[in-house]
């Protein structure tokens, strides 16, 4: 008798779970059935075009954002008509016509050229290096002068620039690399020029002509708008759900999903197993000031080691506001610590070995794919992400 009463409870109990599970499963319904084809992780540049582009391929997407709002280090927050740069001052230019033709589809670019100013303890230099900062350095009038001087000072530099202080002095001589040089990159670095690889400074353009443009690109300019309206068009329609951090809720989602393109941190993804990636991080300081024109040019840098931060960005300038009030943004570098925006990774030697390891182990995950700056442990302009997040969707679809 009690054998039975003890095998009646125990039946009851089971059948109490079986409703409790039953009960969920039909509430949250088709979530517990494959219902996507992707899941998408993280709203990003990267995100946005490969789940806007597998939607037009009838496609089903789900985006997962942790941040509460889309848009990844694009986005922008609207200030009194000026829209505010939050993650970073980001001027879109590229050499890719398709990536352009691509990207004005959803928004049009205005004229922005980006010609930033480097302030050396008050002195004015234009940017990049070319005749307009050689004339305010030295006073020299034509290329053949400016030449002479900078090949004057270089050849304390013998052989192949092995660092970035070798390769500074090499393109443009001591008396630019100590005054434009120096303070910022071992601002922006947190280390010395002698101990960082040459190629960071080669981005730069040096130029013997008075030309101010900060690229070397044939198109360039500002979202009309602003950068939120590539994102609002890119992810029309689709699902997207803010504030879940996919590695917390894993198992829950990839059910859903035959495919998972992940654009977040890839040591994050493996819970760090294997140790930590290392990034360079940023702190921004925004202030409102009640003037209409703080320095006349979107960007500033402060090139001096005694100053904090390395740039002051006045943000209605990449769109020639005329508010009657002005933000700017100083930007300091900082350490990186974890738990912190990841922004600049660090790809020295063992970072870049720790990273390819993460990868090895990503081959073996089935459903996973990666894109994007984090995923993918690199710099990326946001011309080339969207040049990527192209590819990955050909990829897939062609294979
Ligand atoms: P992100 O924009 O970082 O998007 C990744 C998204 O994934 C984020 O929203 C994040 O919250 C989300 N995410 C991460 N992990 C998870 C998770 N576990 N769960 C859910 N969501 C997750 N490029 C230019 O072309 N011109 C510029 O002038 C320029 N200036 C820059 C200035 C700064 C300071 C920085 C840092 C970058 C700049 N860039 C610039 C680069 C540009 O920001 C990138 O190319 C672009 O934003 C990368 O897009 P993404 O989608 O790969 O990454
Ligand atoms: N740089 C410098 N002085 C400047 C601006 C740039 O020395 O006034 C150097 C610095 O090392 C920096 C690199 O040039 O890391 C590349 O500059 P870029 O503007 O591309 O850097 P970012 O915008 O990514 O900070």
């Amino acid at each position: 008798m009690e054998w039975q009463g003890f095998i009646v409870g125990l039946q009851n109990i089971i059948a109490t779970i079986e409703y409790i599970l039953l009960d969920r499963l039909s509430l949250m319904g088709e979530d517990y059935i494959m219902k996507y084809d992707y899941l998408i992780v993280g709203s990003g540049l990267f995100g946005a075009v490969f789940a806007h582009e597998m939607s037009q391929r009838g496609k089903k997407c789900l985006v997962l954002e942790r941040r509460q709002a889309v848009g990844g280090n694009i986005r922008c927050e609207e200030r009194e008509g000026i829209n505010v740069h939050v993650y970073g001052a980001h001027i879109f230019h590229t050499n890719n016509q398709m990536v352009w033709t691509y990207l004005n589809r959803f928004v049009q670019f205005n004229q922005y050229i980006n010609s930033p100013m480097a302030n050396f303890r008050g002195e004015l230099y234009n940017l990049p290096f070319n005749m307009n900062t050689f004339r305010a350095m030295w006073g020299v009038r034509t290329p053949a002068e400016a030449k002479m001087k900078i090949s004057a000072q270089r050849t304390e530099i013998a052989g192949e620039p092995l660092n970035l202080e070798e390769q500074a002095i090499s393109l443009v001589g001591r008396d630019i690399y100590e005054k434009l040089i120096q303070g910022y990159t071992e601002k922006q670095w947190g280390r010395k020029c002698k101990d960082l690889p040459a190629f960071i400074i080669k981005r730069l353009p040096v130029r013997y002509t008075y030309d101010n443009n900060y690229f070397n690109a044939r198109y360039q300019g500002i979202p009309i708008g602003g950068y939120n309206k590539i994102i609002e068009k890119l992810l029309e329609g689709i699902q997207v759900q803010l504030g879940v951090d996919y590695n917390t809720v894993r198992s829950e989602y990839d059910c859903m999903a035959e495919k998972v393109m992940y654009t977040g941190s890839l040591d994050e993804y493996f819970g760090y197993r294997l140790g930590r990636l290392a990034y360079r991080g940023l702190r921004f300081e925004m202030e409102r000031l009640e003037q209409e024109n703080y320095q006349g040019v979107a960007v500033m840098n402060y090139t001096a080691p005694e100053v904090p931060y390395t740039r002051i960005i006045e943000h209605k300038h990449f769109e020639f506001g005329t508010q009657p009030v002005t933000y700017i943004t100083r930007e300091y570098p900082q350490e990186w610590q974890p738990g912190q925006e990841a922004y600049y990774p660090v790809n020295d030697q063992r970072n870049q070995d720790l990273y390819n390891r993460y990868a090895g182990l990503a081959g073996w995950e089935e459903k996973l794919l990666l894109g994007g700056r984090l995923a993918l442990y690199r710099y990326l302009d946001m011309d080339k992400v969207v040049e990527l997040a192209l590819a990955a969707v050909e990829r897939e679809l062609g294979s």
